[in-house]
């Protein structure tokens, strides 16, 4: 009989003593007068980390979002472009405001939206686009500014998998009209659950304030009183004291994301079949997610990586769907890349505390998965 192997999970947060600590003083004094104190401090410290002026904690990146979009006045009959690749988080507020998401396909090597795509698929009722940088990839934001400025459409900014990403010098999210951040246990930085909107556009900043305290503008001397209907997604005191703390941990914890991609980067490196995350000269990718894509080549697929995953205990997770595959939207094949690439693609388990002994337990599974493939590929084609 043989012994499980231990279990290795795929993200986990990174909580230290302070985290604790913060919180749990936020739990006990952060009432009354003191109830903001701790979202003020995580707002403060994120628009400085980020380069932006303005920022509004939320309690996710999908109220960031549809507050933006709403502030945008995006609504019926208008039409918003996405990537096809995508959390459905970055899509449903599209849906929720009556609007109509417009998938694209992605490029090949990013796996980030195709500008070319976006350009091809701009009508009169185009009012956003999103550009979401999947797994801590960036996207071309050069050409996506230069779209936007060539068409006078915003081009907004889903950072949720991307903090500590930066686009030659400029951190994701700080360069659309807005960025949304996520703070979900998964991410990098947590909050267990939270967003961030950012914006440097004073304007847009007030109304996705004044929509985030249920319409209620911040002038407005005459107590309960709304001047437009609004929402609710606020970030509470207690989860913004762990985003403090975190937030003073930041570049640990997006140095050890980046380090554990590069070590896997190391140890499958002599391997031209895998691609990992890339990172293009003058980019950081922030590593939220290191995900290796396999040469259609060699026949490695979802399934197999799959089962060899679960056989060794290791939570591997698949790479997204496209979001047009799913039964709420309309099948779009034509996006080639969004369809194909999650067929032979894994994530890669990626917690801050990982050992070096785990991430080498994980490169050995698709190692031993490639060779397994290159053994049976040179086999001599039966002669016709
Ligand atoms: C996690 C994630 C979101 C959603 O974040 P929530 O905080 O759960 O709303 C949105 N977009 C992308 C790309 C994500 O990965």
């Amino acid at each position: 009989m043989s012994e499980k192997p231990a279990r290795i999970s795929y993200t986990r947060p990174s909580i230290t003593e302070r985290e604790v600590a913060y919180a749990t003083d936020a739990a006990a004094n952060g009432w009354g007068e003191r109830c903001y104190d701790y979202i003020n401090r995580f707002e403060d410290g994120f628009r400085a980390y980020l380069g932006v002026d303005h920022a509004i904690a939320t309690s996710s990146c999908t109220g960031a979002m549809h507050m933006g979009l709403a502030a945008l006045g995006i609504g019926s009959g208008d039409e918003v472009i996405l990537a096809d690749t995508n959390w459905i988080a970055t899509a449903a507020p599209i849906a929720h405001l009556g609007a109509t998401p417009v998938f694209v396909d992605i490029l090949p090597d990013s796996w980030c939206i195709d500008p070319a795509e976006v350009e091809r698929h701009i009508t009169p009722k185009t009012k956003a686009i999103i550009a979401t940088h999947i797994y801590g990839n960036l996207c071309d934001m050069d050409r996506l500014l230069e779209i936007s400025r060539r068409h006078g459409i915003a081009i907004v900014e889903d950072a949720a998998e991307a903090i500590g990403s930066s686009w030659h010098g400029r951190r994701a999210g700080s360069m659309g009209l807005f960025g949304t951040f996520s703070f979900h246990g998964t991410k990098t930085l947590t909050t267990g659950e939270g967003g961030m909107f950012v914006t440097s556009d004073a304007a847009l900043f007030e109304k996705v304030l004044t929509l985030s305290n249920h319409g209620r503008a911040r002038n407005q001397k005459k107590q309960f009183w709304p001047d437009e209907v609004g929402f609710k997604y606020k970030m509470s005191n207690i989860q913004a004291a762990l985003g403090c703390a975190q937030l003073e941990r930041i570049k640990d914890l997006t140095t050890r994301k980046r380090e554990i991609l590069a070590t896997y980067a190391e140890k499958l490196k002599a391997y031209q079949s895998i691609s990992l995350n890339p990172q293009r000269a003058g980019t950081v990718n922030g590593a939220w997610m290191p995900t290796a894509v396999f040469d259609p080549a060699i026949g490695i697929s979802r399934e197999m990586l799959q089962q060899a995953f679960s056989a060794a205990n290791i939570d591997a997770r698949v790479f997204f769907h496209p979001l047009t595959s799913l039964p709420m939207f309309t099948e779009r094949r034509e996006n080639r890349h969004a369809y194909d690439i999650p067929e032979r693609a894994i994530n890669l388990p990626s917690y801050h505390d990982m050992t070096e002994d785990e991430i080498d337990r994980v490169a050995r599974i698709v190692i031993d998965l490639v060779h397994s493939r290159t053994a049976a590929e040179p086999r001599p084609a039966k002669s016709a």
